[in-house]
């Protein structure tokens, strides 16, 4: 692979960045440089939109290009222009990575709980999906697994459960919690497992968005169908990187 000297991957990242500096980083102005670094969502998320690494049409026919561009470009935009509006009004400092104002979400309105994790959720939704691909988990992610779940199949049929469950609008999770150990979530709404609200908390690293808007168009009332495409376009390469930066 080509390696362009300005654009260092995230492992080099890591490598040449000691926690004490990362955190430096996190907290100070340095923050709005490592939002332009590829991957900067593993460690961080900004109050803006990050382009999707694929174009509409690169989930299909599992997840088609009219609901990406309506889910992306409508309803995505507008959490983030929203939650923009409530850092404004609430005076949050939009250099600090959203992460910090989830963690504390109880302090704040509901305006900046929706839109906050409406806009998390999605760039992270974004993230951990990728053009259909059969590749499955490995490494130590697929070891732990396996040690947290018993076997992949039991994760896939926990997940499933979670997300097709969840009454009405929410998200399904996979996170790391405090002991390192994987979990299986769902929430309601926007909310997710970093808000100090949540009933099961921790670090997520793969979610699924089963509000309509996400499956609608194409599935219309069958949610279970799409719960099972989902499968076919997760990117498990970002969900290890997330699964590293979660428990290193
Ligand atoms: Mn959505």
């Amino acid at each position: 692979m080509k390696t362009d000297p300005s654009n260092p991957s995230r492992r080099e990242f890591l490598a040449t960045t000691t926690k004490a500096g990362l955190t430096v980083g996190l907290l100070g102005t340095a923050f709005s440089d490592l939002l332009a670094q590829p991957h900067q969502q593993v460690v961080g998320t900004g109050f803006t939109q990050t382009p999707l690494p694929y174009a509409y049409t690169g989930l299909e026919p599992h997840i088609d290009a009219r609901t990406m561009e309506i889910h992306y470009s409508k309803h995505a935009a507008a959490y983030a222009s929203n939650l923009r509006d409530a850092a404004k009004e609430e005076g949050v400092d939009t250099t600090q990575p959203l992460e910090q104002v989830l963690g504390s979400i109880s302090k704040y309105s509901a305006k900046m709980r929706n839109n906050g994790g409406g806009h998390y959720n999605h760039e992270l939704f974004w993230s951990i999906l990728g053009t259909a691909s059969e590749a499955g988990p490995e490494g130590a992610l697929l070891k732990s697994l396996k040690t947290s779940f018993g076997s992949y199949e039991a994760f896939v049929g926990q997940f499933e459960t979670a997300a097709k469950t969840r009454f009405g609008s929410g998200w399904a999770w996979l996170l790391v919690d405090a002991s390192g150990k994987l979990v299986v979530s769902s929430t309601p709404n926007q909310d997710n497992p970093l808000m100090d609200i949540a009933e099961v908390k921790g670090t997520p690293i793969l979610g699924l968005d089963v509000w309509e808007h996400a499956y609608y168009l194409h599935y219309q009332n069958r949610r279970p169908d799409y719960v099972t495409a989902f499968w076919k376009v997760v990117n498990w390469k970002a969900v290890a990187d997330r699964f590293a930066a979660a428990t290193t």
